[in-house]
């Protein structure tokens, strides 16, 4: 085989090491494909590590969900904090800037109220309990 296609590569711990040996010592093509940031818009696994060992590089993108427009990030739908979350529609959707700004604004200001009415709960529960 002449060239290597890695698909999810953010998932791949060894990819600096396994893209130099067959470019640079095996003289493969690799052809790499993966999420340069996570839903937090930070470095997602060594997928940025791999850039300066690129000929090429082509930043795609998806469609907003919302509005249409170039999505350049993922907004998450849960409000788990881990960098690895596996899912699909139901986790994750595609946002252009202003809809991940606005999508974040309303997370929080989500869980702001949910846990201040949990807290509202648990006085009602303990004054329950008192009486
Ligand atoms: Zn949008």
């Amino acid at each position: 085989m002449d060239v290597i296609g890695i698909d999810e590569s953010q998932f791949f711990t060894d990819l600096y090491e396994f893209c130099c040996n067959a470019a640079d010592h095996d003289g493969k093509t690799v052809i790499v494909a993966g999420l340069d940031g996570d839903y937090s818009r930070r470095s997602f696994g060594s997928v940025l590590e791999i850039i300066p060992l690129a000929d090429t590089i082509t930043k795609l993108t998806a469609r907003c969900e919302l509005c249409g427009k170039r999505a350049f990030f993922t907004l998450r739908k849960t409000d788990e904090k881990q960098t690895e979350l596996i899912g699909g529609a139901d986790v994750y959707m595609p946002v252009c800037r202003q809809h991940y700004v606005n999508g974040q604004a309303v997370m929080e200001a989500t869980r702001v109220v949910l846990e201040s009415h949990k807290f509202q709960n648990d006085q009602i529960v303990v004054a329950a309990a008192f009486i």
